[in-house]
């Protein structure tokens, strides 16, 4: 198959009129100029490298927690709706009785997915975080990373989880190793702790943070904390929720102005409620309220993930600042986490012998079309 008359970005790059050829799932080739094959049209339209969401928790009705095979397949068709060919599917804390349910469907899925945008894993946020900062999480079922019990997430999980969120300062360096040696990504948050306290399990390897500024603390002259770490460090990838809800758009410029373009992933933290009517939902076992693209906590009014979609958050980091270009915007949606998750040499960039992860968006960064893996899963 030939895309063609696109305006490709590839890595560091523009290719102001290009084309692409297909072989099956793969980029074969790469090309400037126009070509007389037969292929799709895209009409001077951008193809960009699929977007990653590294923390989704859910959308169109449906997150880990609904916690079967149908469901995580029906989230995976819709979620290409919003340009997204990857992702890592987080949950929330919950039960050990409900998590092992949960895992053991999560694994099925993940060993027979069908055709919609791939799904990489879980990322788990809790039960190993912090109560200060629990955000909406269920406070009675917090715990302290514990190694014994994580052993037999992994095993229920069939080693599907690829990133763990945890309070760092509530272990002794033994967990964040722990996760390390077994390939799962350390992504410290929801946490109070210290700026010094962060040294420790940074000298150890962990290299990505949860959410920035959003369940941690933060930037204080007085009491630096982990959001003033995670800034500090130039190697440290930050998550970043660019809905303009959970960060002010001119905290967004900060952001953007200290890490720069190669230390941002962009994400969308969305529960099941994204991309449904304003209205009363459940997140695990809380209760909120949906109005317009902000989710909060029925009770005590607190943020509970997030209703926006990957493509929205895309156009506000962008509206925030109109410095950024395409090149650099395609390190923050694919790239970056692309690395991370040690798949770079398969996704997150349009290069030969890729997967054909892509995504077709208008010049104002609306999503035309996702191709998975060569196949076109959507289409406005
Ligand atoms: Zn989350």
């Amino acid at each position: 198959m030939i895309l063609k008359n696109a305006k490709i970005v590839v890595e560091n790059k523009i290719i102001e009129n290009g084309w692409i050829e297909l072989d099956g799932k793969i980029i074969k080739s790469v090309n400037e100029g126009s070509t007389d094959n037969d292929g799709i049209d895209l009409e001077g339209n951008l193809l960009m490298p699929g977007f990653i969401d590294c923390h989704v928790h859910g959308g169109y009705g449906y997150d880990f927690e609904s916690g079967t095979y149908e469901a995580f397949e029906i989230f995976s068709k819709n979620v290409a709706k919003e340009g997204i060919t990857s992702y890592v599917q987080a949950g929330v804390t919950n039960s050990k009785e409900n998590n092992m349910k949960y895992l053991s469907e999560f694994a099925k899925f993940m060993a027979n997915q069908s055709n919609g945008s791939k799904c990489l894993g879980l990322h788990m946020e809790g039960p190993f975080i912090s109560k200060e900062k629990k955000g909406a999480h269920e406070l009675a079922l917090l715990m302290d990373p514990n190694i014994e019990y994580l052993k037999e997430l992994i095993t229920a999980s069939q080693d599907n989880i690829r990133i763990m969120t945890y309070a760092a300062d509530l272990q002794d360096g033994s967990f964040t190793k722990f996760l390390l040696e077994n390939n799962i990504l350390p992504s410290v948050g929801h946490t109070n702790m210290k700026f010094d306290q962060c040294l420790r399990d940074y000298e150890i390897g962990f290299r990505h943070v949860t959410h920035l500024f959003n369940g941690m603390s933060g930037v204080s002259q007085y009491d630096p904390g982990l959001a003033t770490f995670a800034l500090y460090k130039d190697d440290i990838l930050c998550e970043v929720i660019t809905d303009g809800i959970h960060i002010e758009k001119d905290t967004l410029k900060l952001i953007y102005k200290i890490k720069g373009p190669d230390n941002i992933c962009i994400i969308t933290d969305a529960m099941n409620a994204k991309g449904l009517d304003d209205g009363e939902y459940k997140l695990g076992n809380l209760e909120v309220i949906k109005q317009g693209m902000k989710v909060f906590l029925k009770e005590g009014g607190v943020l509970a993930g997030a209703g926006a979609t990957f493509d929205h958050n895309v156009r506000t980091m962008i509206e925030a600042n109109n410095e950024i270009t395409l090149t650099d915007l395609i390190k923050m949606t694919s790239i970056n986490i692309a690395k991370q998750l040690n798949i770079y040499n398969q996704r997150g960039s349009i290069e030969k012998n890729k997967y054909a992860d892509l995504v077709v968006l208008s010049k104002d960064l609306q999503v035309l079309k996702t191709f998975v893996e060569g196949e076109l899963v959507y289409e406005r």
